[in-house]
């Protein structure tokens, strides 16, 4: 979910244009509207759709876009990473079953799922020890259909659990988005398709602007960078790192927070009690964020 920086505005107009111009260019038509000036063209960007990035990735969704940019500011953005399960919402165990069933479907198996560890992992490593465990192999696209089967069960599976949005995180997330110094995003284990499932289901989605995921990475470590290469594209050189925030409920988080130089603000909501965050040393730890402005003042 990459976006394109300030600088690459160039390649946005360009391909916006090409992208209407195309099929006159035999004609000759390009070479004349070529001459009709800036003012042709800020009009055909308004009509023509926004193309696809060269780097092959599409954003989560098309209405996401860096709501601010650095430009003209003094200092730089503050850019949060949001760790989705256990942070800002419980999906009340939506996400393991809709993945039993798919293995399931797909495989035949379905004997309760024991000593695997789900919280603050990548489903893509989650995934990986199910297969160990069942004894079955995401060979010859297996693993696509099962993530498709997984993400068909998880629209129905959030539908009938008991999920929530955490305390304070809708206000949290209002008094951060009201700010013109914050950009936000995310840091999930979570399959792309599936962060976007569980967040549209809590009405979420359209609050975060990039992210790292699950899909492809065991380690968490490797989704921050990601998430971090994603927000430096934006700034379009190096963050400071005091800049830089994560926020989760699991060690995992703390320690990939780490990984990217972040502040890291850990959250006994989840997959973790106070006890067991303690000594992965976050920067702050709260039991819940329903002191959101103490949160909120944190940052910045
Ligand atoms: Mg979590």
């Amino acid at each position: 979910m990459r976006v394109p920086r300030a600088d690459e505005d160039d390649f946005a107009i360009r391909e916006s244009f090409l992208h209407f111009a195309g099929p006159f260019a035999a004609s000759g038509v390009v070479g004349e509207v070529g001459r009709w000036g800036d003012g042709v063209l800020a009009i055909l960007l308004l009509i023509s759709p926004r193309p696809r990035h060269p780097n092959g990735v599409t954003r989560l969704t098309q209405s996401l876009s860096y709501p601010r940019t650095d430009r003209g500011r003094s200092d730089p953005l503050h850019y949060c990473f949001f760790d989705i399960d256990g942070t800002l919402l419980s999906s009340g165990g939506a996400g393991q079953a809709a993945m039993e069933a798919a293995y399931l479907e797909i495989f035949g198996v379905g004997h309760p799922v024991e000593g695997i560890s789900f919280a603050g992992r990548t489903d893509h490593a989650i995934t990986t020890d199910l297969c160990e465990y069942y004894g079955v192999s995401f060979e010859n696209g297996a693993r696509e259909r099962f993530v498709e089967c997984y993400l068909g069960h998880l629209p129905r599976a959030l539908a009938t659990r008991d999920g929530r949005v955490l305390p304070g995180i809708l206000e949290l997330l209002e008094i951060l988005e009201s700010r013109d110094d914050v950009v936000l995003g995310l840091l999930t284990g979570n399959f792309r398709r599936g962060a976007e499932a569980k967040l549209k289901h809590f009405d979420l989605h359209d609050r975060f602007h990039f992210g790292g995921f699950g899909d492809h990475h065991l380690d968490r470590d490797d989704v921050a960078r990601d998430a971090h290469g994603e927000a430096t594209d934006h700034h379009g050189d190096e963050i400071p790192t005091d800049r830089l925030w994560v926020l989760g409920d699991t060690p995992a988080d703390v320690k990939c927070g780490r990984a990217i130089g972040a502040n890291v603000i850990a959250v006994a909501t989840g997959g973790s009690t106070r006890d067991e965050l303690e000594p992965s040393e976050p920067d702050h730890l709260f039991d819940d964020f329903s002191e959101f402005e103490k949160v909120a003042g944190l940052i910045g």
